[in-house]
């Protein structure tokens, strides 16, 4: 028999939120804490994208020449912060490693499960609910300037083809037929049908707030501070609102779940990829489908303008946004949308929670009953209500129907 448990979940964004819906359905007693409110972090401003052919890693094999290759060019989605180098070299040394030789395909069979019904999993998680309109089927379309640009991606689209992500190539005029709003330097378009995207993420995470406050959960604003252990097991999550006691916990804290670990004694091998967006309010004009810019950016039309998201500027935590990434954006905004106008462009910076092998910590760590849900880098919004549904079974005693050993919460320890 299944007991009841009182559970306290750190972080508000799409992996706590999934988390503590599925904890609460389960017949837990659940509170979710937040330092600002739901959709706080990396939920909000992403491009939206449910990236279920997402399982080919960015340390590819070859990633290593490919970064110093992206560095020099000023034309690349890649920027560092020269200063932070030297704390990131030990992660950016295993990262390159992981790529390497077996990782490459131990991450892509750990990426798989994770993204590959990522549409079920959130219609699953807002069935009957007022999320469940922010769910919507979507063609994607990777964008290339020419056939050469597009078999020059020939390593990720091998791994693609075998896992049954087939592309339909579209190329020449036959490119603004399908999207009359795309440029001239446009030729080559690779289709992917029937995937699906989010129409607005900040709003959908304060929706799915609202509907864990309707089944029963307590969402609390709360800047967590420490974890309290009793005999090796958590007794308490502390705060500046006070003490909230537990059975066990969630850790969903996205980049912010690494300092929070270090309390416990926990080292997790953690780094933010920088991830800007433009979110442009008004266009004149929306694509007919969620786009990839080859290997830059991606292209969303919501519900609520258009955003254009992604680059990756390695460099902490601690700096604010750099203008550079936001100028690549607008630049080639410009040449793939020639025609769009807009009445204004917000600007946004957030931070993806990355681990060295690109496979996220989920489950308990040592046997505290402190419950890892975090580090699901470029693919967060995607695997966030899969790895939510996995937690609460943890934690329920329930164990998944799958191999967690990819994602095991101790395996840098
Ligand atoms: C530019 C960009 C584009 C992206 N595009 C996509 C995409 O198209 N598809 C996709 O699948 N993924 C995408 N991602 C990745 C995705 O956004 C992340 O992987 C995902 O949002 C991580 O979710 P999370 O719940 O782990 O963390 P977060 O969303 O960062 O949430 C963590 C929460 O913890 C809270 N918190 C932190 N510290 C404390 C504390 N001490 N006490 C209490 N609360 C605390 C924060 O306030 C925050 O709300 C993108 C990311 C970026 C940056």
């Amino acid at each position: 028999m299944e007991q009841h448990k009182k559970i306290v979940v750190i972080g508000a964004g799409i992996c706590g939120l999934s988390a503590a819906i599925w904890l609460r359905r389960a017949g837990h007693q659940v509170t979710l804490l937040d330092k600002e409110g739901p959709g706080a972090g990396a939920s909000f401003g992403n491009a939206g994208l449910l990236a279920q052919w997402a399982i080919v890693p960015v340390n590819t094999p070859d990633i290593l020449r490919t970064g110093l290759k992206y560095l020099a060019d000023p034309n690349s989605p890649l920027f560092m912060q020269w200063s932070h180098l030297p704390r990131l070299a030990p992660w950016l040394l295993a990262y390159v490693r992981h790529g390497r030789g077996a990782g490459a395909q131990r991450m892509t069979d750990g990426l798989l499960p994770l993204v590959s019904d990522s549409v079920e999993q959130h219609r699953a998680l807002t069935r009957g609910t007022s999320a469940e309109p922010f769910i919507a089927t979507s063609d994607l379309a990777y964008v290339y300037t020419d056939r050469a640009a597009f078999d020059r991606d020939a390593y990720g689209w091998a791994i693609k083809r075998a896992a049954g992500y087939i592309p339909e190539l579209i190329e020449g005029d036959a490119v603004r037929e399908f999207d009359p709003m795309l440029g001239p330097d446009m030729q080559c378009l690779a289709v992917l049908r029937d995937h699906g995207h989010i129409t607005n993420p900040g709003a959908y995470m304060q929706v799915l707030a609202r509907v864990f406050e309707e089944e029963g959960g307590t969402l609390r604003r709360a800047t967590v501070e420490d974890i309290t252990l009793a005999q090796g097991r958590i007794a308490s999550v502390e705060t500046d609102e006070g003490s909230f006691p537990c059975d066990a916990c969630v850790m969903a804290a996205g980049i912010w779940s690494k300092p929070l670990l270090k309390k416990l004694g926990i080292k997790v091998p953690l780094e933010p990829e920088r991830g800007y967006h433009l979110h442009f309010s008004k266009p004149s004009q929306m694509p007919r489908c969620p786009m990839m810019i080859a290997g830059k950016f991606a292209v969303n039309p919501m519900e609520h303008g258009l955003r254009c998201a992604g680059t990756v500027e390695l460099g902490g935590i601690t700096k604010g946004p750099s203008r550079a990434p936001f100028r690549l954006i607008r630049r080639h905004v410009g040449k793939l949308f020639p025609n769009l106008t807009y009445e204004s462009a917000e600007e946004w910076m957030g931070f993806r929670p990355s681990t060295p092998d690109s496979l996220p910590l989920v489950g308990e760590i040592g046997s505290t009953g402190v419950h890892a849900a975090f580090g699901h880098q470029h693919v967060g919004l995607t695997g966030g209500p899969r790895t939510g549904r996995w937690v609460a079974d943890l934690i329920s005693g329930r164990h998944p129907n799958i191999d967690l050993a990819p994602y095991d919460a101790n395996r840098f320890s």
